[in-house]
This record gives C-alpha cells, sequence and structure tokens, in this order.
C-alpha cells in the first residue's frame, strides 16, 4: 500500500517538473529573439546582459518625446555608427555613400516614429542637426546637447539606434540613462525590446545627458534584408515605428500595462 501511494507522488513531481523545464525554455525562447504580433517583424536577438532596473517613476500624460538619429552628428568620425552585415560581410553597396548605414536607417524610423506618434496623439518631435560631422559631443547643435537641455526642460528623449552585427553587437533593448528618476515610459520600452543594464559600457555619453538609446536589432539577419528589399522596406519601417509608438503609449499610461506580448 505504501508503495502504491509513493508512485503517484513520484509521477506527480516527474510532471511538474517537466512542467516547469517546458515553461522555462519557452521563456529562454521568448527572451532571445523577439517578433512583434501582428507586423511579423523580427527584430533578431534581445540583449541578454544582467540588468535590474525598474521604471517607476509617472510620467506626465502630455510629456514632450524628441526623438534623435543616432550618430547624426558624428559621421566621420570613430562614432559613424554600424555599416551592417550586408555592406561589411556580404560586400553590398551602401544604402548611401555619405552615411553609415545605421545613420540611413535610424533617419528613417526617426521620422516615422514621429509621424505614427503625432497621428496618436503624442505631443513628439524630432531634432536633425543638419551638420553631419560635429567635432565636438558638447557643440549646442550635437544631438547630446539638445537632449540634455529637452531631459532638463521635463522632457523625455530617446536617440534610436541599431545595434552592431555578429559578436560586436548585443541585441535589441533601452540603455537607460543614468538617474534614479527610471520612469514608466524607459520600462514599457525595456519590456517591448529589451533591457541593458544601468552604466552600460561604462556609462555611454548620450546615456550621461539623460537621453534613452534604443537599439532596435542587430543590423543583419532578417531585420537587415528587409530593411534593405525595395518590397518590404516601408512595411518594416513601418512595423519598428508602430512597435516604439505603442510602447510610448503604454508606458505614458503606467508600465503596468504595458507588457502586452
Ligand atoms: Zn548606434
Amino acid at each position: 500500500m505504501r508503495f502504491a501511494y509513493f508512485m503517484p507522488v513520484n509521477i506527480f513531481l516527474l510532471i511538474f517538473g517537466l512542467a516547469c523545464l517546458w515553461s522555462t525554455s519557452s521563456l529562454k525562447t521568448f527572451a532571445e529573439t523577439s517578433t512583434f504580433k501582428g507586423s511579423g517583424l523580427i527584430t533578431g536577438p534581445r540583449v541578454r546582459l544582467k540588468s535590474q532596473w525598474v521604471g517607476l517613476r509617472e510620467v506626465s500624460k502630455s510629456i514632450p518625446i524628441l526623438v534623435m538619429a543616432g550618430h547624426a552628428d558624428s559621421q566621420g568620425l570613430a562614432g559613424a555608427g554600424t555599416s551592417g552585415s550586408a555592406v561589411d560581410e556580404k560586400g553590398a553597396s551602401p544604402m548611401d555613400l555619405n552615411i553609415s548605414d545605421e545613420l540611413f536607417w535610424n533617419l528613417r524610423v526617426r521620422d516615422s516614429i514621429v509621424k505614427l506618434g503625432l497621428e496618436k496623439g503624442l505631443k513628439i518631435s524630432s531634432y536633425n542637426p543638419n551638420n553631419r560631422n560635429i567635432q565636438d559631443g558638447n557643440d549646442p547643435r550635437t544631438n547630446w546637447s539638445v537632449g540634455a537641455r529637452h531631459v532638463r526642460q521635463g522632457g523625455y528623449a530617446l536617440e534610436i539606434h541599431f545595434d552592431a552585427y555578429g559578436e560586436y553587437g548585443f541585441g535589441s533593448g533601452l540603455i537607460p540613462a543614468f538617474t534614479r528618476k527610471l520612469n514608466t515610459i524607459d520600462e514599457s520600452l525595456a519590456n517591448y525590446f529589451g533591457r541593458y543594464p544601468l552604466f552600460f559600457r561604462g556609462g555611454l555619453g548620450a546615456p550621461r545627458r539623460g537621453i534613452r538609446i534604443l537599439e532596435i536589432g542587430k543590423l543583419e539577419g532578417k531585420l537587415e534584408e528587409s530593411l534593405r528589399d525595395p518590397n518590404s522596406r516601408e512595411e518594416t519601417i513601418n512595423a519598428i515605428s508602430m512597435q516604439i509608438v505603442q510602447a510610448l503609449i503604454a508606458g505614458i499610461e503606467g508600465a503596468k500595462n504595458s507588457f502586452t506580448q
């Protein structure tokens, strides 16, 4: 009788154990790649670095959001942005000979976010440092200076980036600003795209100035292919921007409701 009683407990534990394993592995799959519901957009791997911050501070519903294109003021310098896998590894022509492929896409996504954001009722604008090669990071015309000013005035400043391909990049995610006041927009973007640690790379120039960096994904594979293919380009830019706008809206409404995937 004792034996008969023992067996079902063991079987229960076995099933329970298998169920735990299954749920862990499906969580892992979710954490590794982001495919956004409905859009079919694949942004590739998410960042997998250890990160512990949480954005709890509530923001005003009318918070002004400034969107900037990463590397827009630093072409020709070391910080020009990634050329992407297609150009560097496969010998494809750059999208525009004068700028890095990353900036080419950063600019397009920036403009698309602002267009869609305005349609959705966000108080959102962009900044374009018309000079593509400003040597001094503290020049008043750089993304850093304009973004820092926007943050000091109570706004939210977001710089769009694509991460480097292969071993040089980490994947999609939000690099937060150096502040104890991380807010529900930060939380929402991290939930949608991934969460970089505070003090990533010892403190990048933008986060030190209160500017948030969004790495959309590594410029490689399906993401880069669907951007470069003229037949899927607009659709891809639109899908990326729509995800960002949705994350912004969910963040403004409160991070508790933002985890929609
Ligand atoms: Zn970048």
